[in-house]
């Protein structure tokens, strides 16, 4: 048996990135970043006014407050686009729109709600209630970014603030990495087509599904190969088919049994195979290899070991090949709300659920850990790592756990938003 941080290593070791494509802006959001942008402009490029208001000289203003209004004249009404030629002198004010450039001479911008519009004679003056000082209300050109500033890395997963900066930078279409195709294959002669009604023993390909569903979370796109027979020709044509896409999954027939021959198949296919008895539960056995430079994954059948299998070390190889440099998941700790024993010598993935609770989290281990059973990884929004070698952990024990998914970022309870 060999430490699953050995597996994930040899796996790491033989995957590399996919290549480059070119790609709409909004068609980039969830990829992986593959270029270093560069601001080739500023933002903002002029300094502006972060109000509706009055441009001034800050000098100007001076003892202005509400008893004692300061009076200045105004020479320009200037709405945001535009830029006003002239220069405010002392004495002058232009009404300022927010997001318009600050006139020449202006050192600050007081905002509508302090003045008071007058005319008299066809001369526009305003009343300045409050004083102003230098930079008042007046937002510097660059002060988000200059050309010529690194504004985003390589590597970077593109979400909407990523495309908010590529949008304000100009950049209309950006260079993102290929999206791994990734070739889903079942084994066993016990299993019918989802469509089918499963008689006399069958149990209906669940796991093409799962594994599907699993790497379209991770943003690759899923290729379906069906299913193959517990037969050598059927095993091998199938897997070869699936040499069109960028990595191969299988699920079932790499145990120890009489009819699992993903091992021999893939050896036979020319791949340097490794074949694993990784020391967790569940999913203990698995092959890896890799195929014209193709790693090829063979998972355990059982469903919630091929799902855990697939967590472990399927997820950051395929998102290492999508360019990604952040592949491992995090571990948070919590507090155990029961006594847990395992055995020695395997690390344990305990389908959970967790909840925040005081300053931290809690975490309950559910019923139902067998390597078949759905409906507790239904229920489960983690997994509790359970170390090698220890075997009996207590309630009140701080330990690690994996996240499934967000259901922990969101609730049902308004309350839970805590916004006040
Ligand atoms: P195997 O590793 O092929 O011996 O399969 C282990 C267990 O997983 C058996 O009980 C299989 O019936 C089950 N299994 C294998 N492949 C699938 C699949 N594609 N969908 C659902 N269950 C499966
Ligand atoms: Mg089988």
């Amino acid at each position: 048996m060999i430490p699953v941080g050995e597996a994930l290593d040899l796996i790491l070791g033989e995957v590399k990135p996919l290549g480059y494509e070119r790609v709409p802006l909004l068609s980039s959001l969830g990829r992986v970043l593959a270029e270093d942008i560069t601001a080739t402009i500023s933002n903002p490029p002029l300094d502006n006014s972060a109000m509706d208001g009055y441009a001034v000289r800050a000098g100007d203003t001076a003892g202005a407050v509400d008893g004692r209004l300061v009076s200045l004249k105004v020479i320009a009404d200037l709405p945001a686009g535009n830029i006003l030629r002239e220069k405010i002198g002392t004495g002058e004010a232009v009404r300022i729109m927010t997001g318009a450039p600050v006139p020449d001479g202006a050192d600050a911008v007081v905002m509508v709600e302090y003045t008071e519009r007058t005319e008299s004679g066809g001369e526009k003056s305003v009343r300045i209630a409050r004083e102003a000082s230098p930079g008042d209300n007046i937002r510097r050109a660059g002060e988000d970014f200059k050309v010529g500033d690194a504004v985003i890395q390589k590597g970077h997963t593109i979400r909407p603030a990523e495309v908010a900066m590529l949008a304000a930078t100009g950049k209309p279409f950006v260079t993102v990495y290929q999206r791994p195709r990734v070739a889903v294959l079942s084994t066993g002669d016990e299993l019918v087509d989802i469509y089918e009604t499963p008689t006399d023993g069958k149990i209906i390909n669940s796991n093409s599904y799962t594994i599907s569903a699993q790497i379209l979370a991770c943003g690759c796109e899923a290729v379906q190969l069906g299913i193959a027979r517990d037969r050598r020709e059927d095993l091998e044509e199938k897997m070869r088919s699936g040499l069109n896409s960028d990595a191969i999954i299988s699920s079932g027939g790499v145990s120890v049994g009489d009819f699992d021959l993903v091992k021999e198949v893939l050896r036979d296919m020319g791949s340097e195979m490794h074949f694993w008895k990784v020391a967790m539960k569940p999913g203990k056995p698995l092959a890896f290899g890799t195929i014209g430079g193709k790693p090829a994954f063979g998972l355990p059948g059982n469903p919630i070991s091929s799902m855990v299998s697939f967590e472990q070390f399927v997820r950051p190889a395929l998102l290492k090949m999508a360019g990604r440099r952040d592949i491992f998941k995090r571990s948070i700790t919590a507090t155990l709300t029961k006594d847990v024993k395992k055995k020695a010598g395997r690390v344990n993935f305990v389908r959970a659920i967790l909840e925040p609770s005081g300053n931290g989290f809690r975490v309950t281990p559910l019923e139902g850990q067998g390597s078949g059973i759905i409906s507790s990884m239904v229920k489960a929004n983690a997994l509790i790592l359970l170390p090698l070698e220890e075997t009996s952990f207590s309630e009140g024990q701080v330990i690690n756990v994996h996240p499934l998914d967000e259901s922990l970022l969101y609730s049902d309870n308004p309350s839970d938003e805590l916004i006040s």
